[in-house]
């Protein structure tokens, strides 16, 4: 007999007792209609239908859990205006193309990207749990890019061929859309070549999807013989709720290094208080602010762009309230170059 506790949760598409992962389930039960989006929260519905006019290039796409963090009835909310397309996407702006980083470039072999000395990217997939309007892949050719499982035999040969790399990075897209099973025989694979000593992760999926950490990914990272570090992605402190903040703390004991990426954005984080939040709510999970991007000069993108001397300033402002491992560094990807360029 099953009791109330043990009732199965009823998928929304097929009305019958789901067997996928609960962050499957989210995923598929993402929102992906800006109406929808406006009518939970209350929004004028005139904003709904700009941002399907507006999302035909790159999609829209939002977990309900993400949506839960957003204030009902504001249409400036932070997480919001990351997520719902806006007409002035589509305007040609001069200075921003559709790859300013010159990344095709850097392919070396299937998803394998190398910029920088010793270390290399693997993309895993173009997907991801959420599409940011700001995001600098959004025209990426993932289809020509290689960025998929099928191409990643192709990507591990290159890793395996160079002795000169130390650390693989998984990136996409997400490289957690990929499931536990997959992404378990890639670690494999990693594992068995004899000069890797790191694997990092870039994902935002732990803010976004926080029950895509789930205790059989932490179990097998845990047990690694690479020293593995997780790189989250959160722009804003009220992106991290308690899902998030629980999830992160579950990853505390599997992975001991955890670092939070963020991109500096107009009228969403480009105030020294919103800065200074983020970076102490951060601290409280366990995560060490790293870097501060400044926006990448993707098309469709120009309306979040910051100044590099504002930039600057929120940094100044940062070091003069919080202790230094709390500032994150201030940063610009140049194409071509071998680091990326710090502005503070
Ligand atoms: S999660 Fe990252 S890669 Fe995906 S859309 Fe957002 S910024 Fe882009």
């Amino acid at each position: 007999m099953i009791s109330a506790m043990q009732t199965p949760h009823l998928s929304r598409q097929t009305g019958k007792p789901e067997t996928r992962p609960r962050w499957k389930r989210e995923l598929a039960e993402a929102i992906r209609d800006p109406d929808e989006l406006c009518q939970i929260l209350g929004l004028d519905p005139a904003l709904g239908r700009a941002a399907v006019g507006a999302s035909g290039v790159f999609p829209f796409l939002v977990p309900r859990g993400f949506v839960a963090r957003m204030q009902p009835g504001n249409p400036t909310d932070p997480l919001l205006l990351q997520v719902l397309p806006q007409p002035d996407e589509l305007h040609e702006v001069p200075g921003f193309s559709a790859d300013p980083l010159a990344e095709h470039h850097a392919r070396r072999a299937g998803g394998m990207l190398q910029k920088y000395a010793g270390r290399c990217l693997l993309l895993l997939t173009g997907g991801c749990a959420i599409n940011c309007r700001y995001c600098f892949r959004r025209e990426f050719p993932y289809a020509e890019s290689g960025a998929t499982p099928a191409s990643t035999p192709a990507a591990l040969a290159a890793v395996q061929a160079d002795p000169t790399l130390r650390e693989v990075i998984l990136s996409g897209g997400d490289p957690l859309l990929i499931d536990d099973p997959q992404l378990e025989h890639l670690l494999d694979h990693l594992e068995a070549i004899p000069h890797l000593r790191r694997l990092r992760i870039h994902s935002r999926l732990p803010v976004v999807l926080p029950s895509r950490l789930t205790s059989r990914l932490l179990d097998r990272l845990s047990g690694s013989r690479l020293t593995v570090s997780l790189v989250i992605h959160a722009n804003h402190p009220a992106e991290l709720d308690e899902t998030v903040a629980h999830a992160l703390r579950q990853a505390a004991a599997a992975i001991p290094l955890r670092l939070n990426q963020a991109v500096l954005l107009r009228g969403i984080n480009d105030s020294a208080d919103t800065l200074a939040d983020l970076s102490e709510r951060l601290l409280d999970l366990g995560v060490s602010p790293y870097y501060l991007h400044l926006l990448d000069a993707v098309t469709g993108t120009s309306a979040f762009a910051v100044s590099d001397r504002r930039g600057q300033e929120l940094i100044t402002a940062l070091r003069q309230r919080l202790p230094g491992y709390a500032v994150p560094r201030l940063a610009r990807e140049l194409p071509g170059e071998p680091s990326k360029h710090w502005l503070a």
